[in-house]
């Protein structure tokens, strides 16, 4: 089945019509969406990285904090929607800034569990930048727990993934979490 003629089948599983006006071309439009929002599918994060690596004798701690996320859970095909911080202290590398950005993308833009966005994240910088050390952390609000109400609304989850010496080292740990000024809400 292609995926208009799922989208229908879904439409008409809910009870509605799908040949009325108002859903005629929602078919197309979401097939559309769908393949924007999981494009990251088809891109390759550690050929972004190593486009942008430059050898450098910095070793302080980079730090790329209230990067925009949306992604979509995989367990109800629903968008998730947050921060992520990420940082790294580089050994003889940097990457360009604007990279980690995308490469948060890449992997948002898939269908995705909150956990392993953030596990992958750290991973993919840790195996391209080989940096002393690698923190991830996201903060994210779950429409498919804010939608179905239980008094969920304002829940956050929060996840984070620490490597090299931000999980050997508390105050590198710290001092990454004191600068992205972590305060349990994203987006405030
Ligand atoms: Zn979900």
């Amino acid at each position: 089945m292609d995926m208009q003629a799922a989208v229908r089948a879904l439409l008409a599983g809910v009870g509605e019509d799908p040949g009325r006006e108002g859903l005629d071309k929602t078919p197309e439009r979401v097939e559309k969406a769908l393949k924007f929002l999981t494009s990251g599918y088809h891109q390759d994060p550690k050929a972004l990285i190593n486009e942008a690596l430059f050898t450098v004798s910095y070793d302080e701690m980079v730090i790329i904090k209230d990067i925009d996320v949306f992604s979509m859970c995989e367990h109800h095909l629903l968008p998730f929607y947050g921060k992520a911080h990420v940082a790294y202290i580089p050994n003889g590398k940097v990457v360009g800034l604007s990279k980690i950005p995308r490469l948060v993308d890449m992997f948002a833009r898939r269908l995705q569990v909150q956990e392993r966005l953030t596990t992958q994240i750290a991973e993919m910088i840790e195996e391209t930048i080989q940096p002393r050390g690698v923190g991830v952390v996201i903060e994210a609000m779950h429409f498919c727990m804010i939608m179905r109400g239980v008094e969920k609304q304002n829940s956050v989850a929060v996840t984070s993934c620490m490597l090299g010496g931000f999980r050997e080292r508390q105050p590198t740990r710290e001092e990454f979490l004191s600068l992205i000024r972590f305060h349990g809400r994203p987006g405030v």
